[in-house]
C-alpha cells in the first residue's frame, strides 16, 4: 500500500525533530541546509550534475543538515555517521550510503 504523500511528509518532519534532538543530546549542533527544492531548481541541478530531477527535496521528504561540534563545521560524510545510523534506526534513508552525508530523507515511490 502506498502511504499518502501528505502523511509521509508529516511523518518525515516529526522524524527530523527526533534526529535534531538526538544530535543535540549527543553534543552536536545543526543548521539547516537545503530543505524544500522547487522542481525548476531540481531540473537545473540535474543539468549541472548536482542532483536528480525527481529529488525527494521536491516532495518535502528530504533535508540537508549542516553539522557542527565545538563550533567546528563537520563536512565529511563520515562525520555524519552517528546521526545517519540513528536516522536509519528510526526508518529514514541516510545519504551517506550514496556519498551524500548531510542528506536525510524518507524514501517514497522507490526514490531515495
Ligand atoms: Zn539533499
Amino acid at each position: 500500500m502506498n502511504e499518502l504523500l501528505s502523511e509521509k511528509q508529516f511523518k518525515f518532519t516529526l522524524m527530523i525533530a527526533k534526529l535534531i534532538n538526538y544530535a543535540y543530546a549527543s553534543g552536536y549542533t545543526l543548521t539547516f541546509g537545503e530543505a524544500y527544492r522547487t522542481p525548476e531548481q531540481a531540473a537545473l541541478n540535474t543539468k549541472s550534475g548536482k542532483g536528480i530531477k525527481n529529488s525527494l527535496h521536491t516532495q518535502r521528504l528530504a533535508v540537508d543538515l549542516n553539522l557542527f561540534k565545538d563550533s567546528k563545521w563537520l563536512k565529511n560524510t563520515e562525520d555524519h555517521q552517528p546521526l545517519g545510523e540513528f536516522w536509519e534506526h528510526i526508518g529514514g534513508t541516510w545519504g551517506g550510503r550514496f556519498g551524500d552525508g548531510n542528506h536525510y530523507s524518507l524514501s517514497h515511490g522507490g526514490i531515495k
